[in-house]
């Protein structure tokens, strides 16, 4: 394949430009991926060994794909570029250097659950008010802090006199320390540790920068100070970066993201190209109007012509609903009759909103209408209670100094090892500056124990023979010889509940992970595996050749594109969130509306907005208006449904708003029945998911037959008959 096919001469520029810095600054699905991806066949082409280059991609999917683009077109090496995450690059760093920082190599990365619990541990520790000092908030607090690469100490200095920031400050030493004695690196630190290496270790940073002669940043828009000096750093020497963004796409400035790295590029690098790309290829011009419209909107951005050459297509629709209720079904209504008339698979379609609670009325009905769904950043796999409990025994078999994984087996499943004992030994622990297992292994000298201790040496007997033979298993083995001896499964089993079926699953989903990695693996490690473990985002475990709707929030969606996009809850109060009108930064309303256009620059063909006019948060009824954004389409792109799903005054000229004789007229709306339905009241029924049930009620809905279904097991269910696909038995 040529590289430089199908490339406009922009792209084409971007492409062959390969030495020194380069900012390719452009709107929404103008192939600013693309033109990386070919930049890397280029490079590759043209004699650079793969080995020589860098690419930092959003999420790991993107890696991934950017990977496999590259072997489509060039057909090697691949392989051994880097294409990956911040993350996933600093952990690859540390895993080799991290020695010489004080740490050990073998240290292990905390989620925000495994964070959560140790900021409880701190706060405890410091005898701070809960009440007052929340871990959400302290964690966010440190993690800002963090992200400006402002140590503990910087922090205590900022403080000065203000009281509660100098308490936050002894939090975060405090927590750092745990961390330290834990082995272990909270997501931030990957970044913040790989940064401190560079700058204590010359010969490591030199090291690397010999290794990415060619660095590629995407969606450098986002990027954070510490992401910013760990590039900087890394390009000193051969300044062969090409970074690609949009400001209007810059949606992470609660992540610490400053969009002044993109709008500065030319003042870090005064010899830096720069081309813009103003052809988008993905949407309709009716889309990308509609983006242009919206975000002409805010003040402080860079002017950007975007066009297109694609047909004008469908308009936006829009539609008001009285609830969350009505909008869900609707949505899901609209999916099915795509699905039937064959116009799309499920997996074209997305569903786009504000905050990751709505996405339950979405699920629930989704499942009745038997629509193959995934969640994207709903409660992770990972996070699950069962895999945790295994994860942590593979950790503490791969590195016995966390104390959180430890602690969290000691007693999973129930070996009569009480609270008190582990207070004992936490307290021992603490006195002689060993870690938890450490003071494990020394449980015959702490006083107290007596009746546990016999307990206790049979789980680190355990532990011990599993680290001796660690070498000798593969991590398959070991995870089977895990749930085999402490009869985890076996424990579920005996419960005979659905949940402990569900439970029983998810073991076996985390079984075929381990098998998948170790096949795929050139040198499969346990410490490998549970690196990787604990670097995958939600969006990574998203197969691309499943069938599945994809449900997520505005942020995940960043990057990816969909020909079919709903997005919901067009409401002032949640989309702009209630925050941001409420509040008097209009800088935090410009985020949310750069939020509005990442959004609607996802939909490729169609894209349907809707809203609800009351709303439950919180079990609380809210009433919002149509949200700001929708107002700022251009009328004339916006196709408004029937009567009663119209906002009179949403789309009305202000000038008209009080004239009579503006009057919308009712949009015909053609029903189509189903002729016939193959049973009756009375009779039993079988659904894929519920099972079997007798239908006690069947309701002409208008477009279809509502069918009410007591099952014998899921209860009593109403749904629709087209979806439900009831088989009579
Ligand atoms: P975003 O800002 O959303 O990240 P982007 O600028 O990275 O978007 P891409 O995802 O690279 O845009 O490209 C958008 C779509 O346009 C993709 O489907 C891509 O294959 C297609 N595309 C890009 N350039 C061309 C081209 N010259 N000819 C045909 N299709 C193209
Ligand atoms: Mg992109």
């Amino acid at each position: 394949m040529n590289i430089l096919e199908d490339m406009n001469p922009q792209q084409k520029e971007a492409v062959q430009y390969t030495r020194g810095p380069l900012l390719i600054l452009a709107g929404a699905g103008s192939g600013k991926t693309r033109v990386l991806t070919h930049r890397i066949a280029y490079l590759i082409e043209n004699g650079v060994k793969p080995y020589h280059i860098m690419a930092i991609t959003f999420t790991n999917k993107a890696a991934q794909e950017m990977r496999d683009r590259v072997d489509q077109i060039v057909g090697f090496g691949s392989e051994s570029i880097w294409v990956s995450t911040f993350h996933s690059s600093c952990v690859r760093i540390l895993r080799r250097f991290i020695d010489r920082i004080g740490f050990l190599n073998s240290f292990t990365i905390y989620d925000t659950d495994d964070q959560k619990t140790l900021m409880k541990q701190v706060i405890k520790k410091l005898e701070l008010d809960p009440k007052i000092y929340k871990e959400r908030a302290l964690m966010s607090a440190i993690s800002s802090a963090k992200n400006e690469m402002i140590s503990p100490e910087q922090f205590e200095k900022n403080a000065g006199l203000d009281w509660n920031k100098k308490k936050i400050s002894q939090v975060y030493y405090e927590y750092q320390a745990e961390l330290k004695k834990n082995n272990a690196l909270d997501f931030d630190d990957l970044l913040v540790k790989t940064v401190e290496l560079f700058k204590q270790c010359q010969d490591v940073l030199e090291y690397y920068q010999d290794r990415f002669q060619y660095l590629m940043v995407d969606e450098y828009q986002d990027t954070n100070t510490v992401q910013f000096q760990f590039i900087n750093l890394l390009a000193a020497k051969n300044r062969n970066l090409c970074v690609v963004g949009d400001d209007d796409q810059s949606i992470y400035k609660f992540r610490g993201a400053n969009i002044r790295n993109i709008l500065e590029f030319e003042k870090s690098f005064p010899d830096a190209k720069v081309i813009k790309l103003e052809q988008n290829y993905r949407s309709t011009s009716n889309i990308l109007d509609a983006a242009n419209g919206v975000i002409s909107n805010n003040k402080g951005r860079k002017e950007k012509k975007l066009w297109t050459e694609n047909e004008k297509g469908a308009k936006i629709t829009f539609r008001k609903f009285q609830n969350g209720f009505e909008e869900a079904e609707y949505v899901t209504g609209e999916i099915s009759r795509k699905i039937r008339n064959g116009e799309c698979r499920y997996g074209d379609i997305a569903i786009l909103y504000r905050t990751n609670a709505q996405s339950r009325l979405f699920e629930e009905k989704l499942l009745i209408a038997n629509i193959p769904y995934k969640i994207v950043g709903s409660v992770n796999f990972y996070a699950r209670k069962e895999v945790k409990d295994l994860l942590s025994y593979l950790k503490t078999v791969d590195n016995a100094s966390d104390d959180l994984a430890v602690q969290r087996i000691i007693n999973v499943p129930k070996r009569g090892i009480g609270a008190t004992t582990i207070s004992r030994i936490q307290a021992h622990a603490a006195e002689s500056g060993t870690n938890f297992y450490g003071a494990l292994l020394e449980a015959q000298y702490i006083p107290g124990l007596s009746r546990s201790l016999s307990k206790i040496e049979s789980f680190t007997t355990f532990i011990q023979k599993l680290r001796t033979q660690v070498q000798y298993y593969s991590v398959k083995e070991l995870l089977e010889h895990i749930i085999e001896e402490t009869g985890y499964v076996k424990k579920l089993e005996a419960e005979d509940t659905d949940e402990a079926r569900a439970r029983i699953e998810n073991i076996d989903e985390l079984i075929s992970k381990v098998v998948t990695y170790e096949e795929e693996e050139e040198s499969p490690t346990l410490s490998g595996f549970l690196q990787e473990v604990a670097l995958v985002a939600d969006i990574d475990s998203i197969d691309s050749d499943s069938d599945f709707c994809l449900l997520m929030t505005l942020h995940s969606a960043k990057g990816l594109e969909f020909p079919y996009v709903f997005m919901a809850g067009m409401e002032d109060g949640i989309f702009p969130s209630y925050m941001t009108i409420t509040g008097d930064d209009p800088d935090e309303l410009e985020e949310e509306r750069r939020l509005c256009y990442v959004g609607i620059t996802r939909a490729k063909k169609e894209l349907v907005m809707t809203a609800a006019s009351q709303r439950m948060i919180r079990g609380e009824t809210q009433y919002n208006k149509v949200s700001r954004f929708v107002h700022e389409i251009p009328r004339e792109l916006v196709e408004l449904g029937r009567e009663k799903d119209l906002d009179r005054d949403a789309f009305v000229n202000p000038r008209q708003r009080f004239s009579n004789n503006v009057s919308f007229k009712p949009r015909q709306f053609t029903v189509t029945r189903l002729e016939h339905l193959e049973y009756n009241v009375g009779d039993t029924v079988r659904h894929t998911k519920f099972g079997v049930g007798e239908v006690t009620d069947i309701a002409d809905g208008g477009k279809d037959y509502e069918v009410t279904v007591h099952f014998d097991h899921a209860g009593v269910k109403k749904m629709f008959a087209s979806f439900a696909k009831l088989k009579k038995i």
